[in-house]
């Protein structure tokens, strides 16, 4: 029998890794996919599985046909609730997608009735009133207002969804959530006889997710932000007395260690400056001697295959603002970044093929060419290096192994040394 508890859809890739993160961090086994698995798979006897798609801003009739298809292998793999997870700011536009979806995950499911509720008050997003507060600011009043993609212009989440949907939208308000679970309960039943489809839920500190946990953990479709992820994973894990062993723990560590950096934000500029204070073997990846062919990608791996040994190794693009400047001016902006991205890739690709296994990628659209190339099947999530950034057991179809992404401004001055020794205890 499938332990499957939660599957869920993420709308994209960042969202699935902060949605299967929080699970972790609440007590169950995660594991995450990039798109959905094929048949057959393993999902390694982890309690909740994310699939991560592209589906946030593009047509909603595609969008619609991927979600489904992706219910369909969770439903294949034996999930039994199904979780869309979205934007915590609701990022949508008046056609879609989270309406859309909605409708056709409900339909495809039988099911008359979920909640929506973006709400993750740990980092700053709440509801009141079925309005949207982004920090002290509505939604409306935020920088969201001017997203380039989906512009958020309405905070009031009732008519923002109820644009996306013919079916009915209400609202669970804070005075009912104020008053716990059975108080939830009792207002859905209510809202379901006045024919309410899709209820808002108000939500305004953690307490209230734990609440909305213990109200929603039979509900066949939730759809939400990644905070009520915190709640429902806290009702499970104290409903079925889910223990023992941590549901952080990975496979152990082997093979050799690198990093890979094409981050130029300050934070990995101090990284990968303390890295260099370490006397470890490192390369320095100059672009405009790559676009000029004094050194190739050949040279690159090469030199990284010579080095792989006991102790880590770095190889880095980062390089000062001043630095960038004068590589985009000489290269052009977008042929400098595909350039770095494109070489870094195929570098991680041929760490991993010489036996590297433990590999740290800094920077996010590196992260994303280098998540590509290696054509990645799933991660599992595994401990906090630091917030946001978890220890993954990743696989393609030739290995399996370590990584970790870290976004540019994420991490402390030792992040790269503090993330090998916490895998190798
Ligand atoms: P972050 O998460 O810090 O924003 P990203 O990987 O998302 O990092 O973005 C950094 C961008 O800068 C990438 O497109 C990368 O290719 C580019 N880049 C990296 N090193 C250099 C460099 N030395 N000169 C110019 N651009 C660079």
């Amino acid at each position: 029998m499938s332990n499957i508890l939660i599957g869920c859809i993420a709308d994209d890739f960042t969202g699935a890794t902060d949605l299967a993160n929080n699970f972790v961090r609440h007590g169950l086994k995660t594991i995450l996919t990039i798109g959905v698995p094929p048949p057959g798979f393993d999902p390694l006897g982890t309690q909740v599985i994310v699939i991560a798609l592209k589906i946030r801003t593009i047509e909603p009739a595609i969008a619609v046909r991927e979600a489904l298809d992706a219910l369909q292998g969770l439903q294949s793999l034996g999930a039994k609730q199904i979780y869309f997870k979205y934007c915590s700011t609701f990022d949508s536009t008046p056609q879609g997608n989270i309406g859309p979806i909605t409708d056709a995950l409900m339909a495809a499911m039988g099911t008359d009735f979920t909640v929506a509720c973006p709400a993750f008050p740990g980092a700053g997003r709440t509801i009141y009133q079925g309005h949207l507060f982004v920090n002290q600011q509505l939604l409306s009043d935020s920088g969201m207002r001017h997203h380039p993609l989906t512009p958020m212009t309405n905070s009031n989440l009732v008519q923002v969804l109820q644009e996306q949907t013919p079916q009915k939208v209400g609202l669970v308000d804070y005075l009912v959530t104020r008053l716990g679970e059975q108080a939830i309960s009792e207002q859905i039943l209510k809202l379901k006889k006045e024919g309410v489809k899709i209820a808002i839920l108000d939500c305004v500190d953690n307490l209230d997710l734990i609440a909305y946990g213990q109200a929603l953990h039979h509900m066949p479709l939730v759809t939400a932000g990644s905070g009520i992820a915190i709640g429902l994973a806290q009702s499970l894990v104290k409903q079925l007395k889910i223990g023992g062993e941590p549901a952080s723990k990975l496979p152990s560590p082997a093979g050799h260690a690198a990093v890979i950096s094409g981050s130029c934000s300050i934070a990995t500029n101090q990284q990968v400056k303390h890295f260099l204070s370490l006397g470890l073997p490192v390369y320095e990846v100059n672009p405009i001697a790559l676009a000029q062919g004094e050194v190739s990608l050949a040279d690159i791996i090469s030199w990284a295959k010579h080095h792989i040994g006991e102790k880590p190794i770095l190889i880095y693009a980062t390089a000062t603002p001043d630095q960038v400047k004068k590589n985009q001016a000489a290269l052009g902006t977008k042929e400098v970044s595909e350039l770095i991205e494109q070489t870094l890739a195929l570098t991680a690709k041929a760490l991993v093929e010489n036996g590297v296994r433990q590999l740290i990628v800094a920077g996010g659209e590196t992260s994303g060419a280098v998540v590509q190339e290696l054509g990645l099947t799933y991660m599992q999530i595994g401990q906090q290096i630091s917030p946001g950034v978890p220890w993954t057991y990743a696989a393609n179809d030739q290995n399996q192994f370590h990584l970790a992404l870290k976004s540019g401004n994420f991490g402390e001055e030792d992040f790269f040394s503090q993330a090998f020794s916490l895998l190798n205890w």
